[in-house]
């Protein structure tokens, strides 16, 4: 069997009123029938442009300018709306990062999952019923008989996010796209429902795409990891490779920022990478992390890297990825 979701050389881009930017640039990943895929990079460097385009719901500014989404051996783009329908939300389903906005506030928790049961599943009004008290308590809602005839603003967060996985999982999709799904929580809230994605993981045959900023969630529920900056895939590999051996100086940077990853408190100097992201309107031909870059020699300033193999399985849009420092090396200063 072929790939689940193959993007080739995906360029989404924004028209603004006086300019268009192209949030995503280039990007070519392939996820395999039950593989977990991790996304991750800094606020605004393409992920839920990237994700909404895997649910060909873009923002009425947004247009896919180049490439090719192609689920199922179909591509997205080019359905009509009858089978958009079945992929969406159904094939298909999106966890956003606020649950509010996938909840209808009028509708009782147990007639909002069922309808999904309803709708994806042809169940009739009883079984439905039935499949969704089932639903929610493999999601590990307490009480769930009582739940069911709650509405959402009489749930807690961390409910009311389990209640929005339980309506994707209804569907039963081949594709779960996460985004930041646990981001709004507190922490251990978000521990919970990790470790329910985990769990999740090994009796369900969904693949999973899931976006994220923070780098540690992705080792817990993740296979592969694709690393975005700018727009662009800037390193790509499983996640025991990344983990291991980072090859791109951002996704070392990266690791900086988790506290205590790989490095004793006393060298810990990074809150957060120093210098800012690039601006998206006016891309040059350089490296564009060379700006921020600790190991940047000249040729990064003159051209542009393409992705290349930094290992079997390992992919780095870097010239000198073999040099990326180690985690926790990185935090040393900027040599001139
Ligand atoms: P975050 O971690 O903050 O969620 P992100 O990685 O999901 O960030 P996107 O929301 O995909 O990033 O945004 C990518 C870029 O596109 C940003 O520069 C953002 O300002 C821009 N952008 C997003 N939506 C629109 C829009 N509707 N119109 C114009 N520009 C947009
Ligand atoms: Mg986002």
């Amino acid at each position: 069997t072929g790939p689940l979701l193959e993007l080739d050389n995906v360029t989404i881009s924004y028209q603004r009123r006086r300019d268009r930017v192209d949030a995503v640039r280039g990007v070519s990943l392939i996820i395999q029938p039950g593989e977990a895929y991790g996304l991750v990079g800094e606020s605004g460097c393409g992920k839920s442009t990237l994700a909404m385009a895997v649910m060909r719901h873009l923002p009425r500014n947004g247009i896919l300018s180049g490439g090719q989404v192609l689920f199922e051996d179909r591509d997205l783009f080019r359905l009509n709306q009858a089978e958009l329908r079945r992929v969406r939300g159904g094939r298909i389903a999106m966890v956003y990062q606020n649950p509010e906005s996938a909840l209808n506030p009028t509708l009782k928790v147990g007639e909002q999952v069922a309808e999904v049961f309803r709708l994806h599943r042809a169940l009739r009004h009883r079984p439905a019923a039935e499949a969704a008290l089932d639903m929610l308590r493999k999601v590990r809602i307490a009480e769930p008989d009582r739940v069911v005839g709650l509405y959402p603003y009489q749930l807690s967060g961390g409910m009311r996010q389990r209640v929005v996985i339980a309506m994707a999982l209804a569907a039963d999709p081949a594709l779960l796209v996460l985004d930041e799904p646990t981001t709004a929580l507190d922490a251990t809230v978000q521990a919970d429902i990790l470790d329910l994605f985990t769990d999740l993981r090994g009796e369900m045959k969904a693949a999973i795409l899931f976006i994220s900023h923070n780098l540690a969630v992705v080792q817990q529920v993740c296979d592969r990891i694709g690393v975005m900056y700018g727009g662009e895939l800037i390193e790509q590999g499983t996640v025991a490779e990344v983990f291991k051996r980072p090859r791109h100086p951002y996704t070392a940077a990266l690791f900086d920022c988790i506290p205590d990853f790989g490095v004793r408190k006393s060298d810990r100097r990074l809150a957060g990478i120093a210098g800012g992201v690039p601006d998206l309107a006016a891309l040059g031909t350089a490296c564009l992390y060379e700006p921020r870059c600790l190991i940047s020699r000249q040729l990064c300033r003159v051209e542009h890297p393409d992705l290349m193999r930094a290992g079997s399985r390992h992919l780095s849009r870097c010239f000198f990825h073999a040099e990326t420092p180690a985690p926790g090396a990185a935090a040393r200063v900027r040599p001139e």
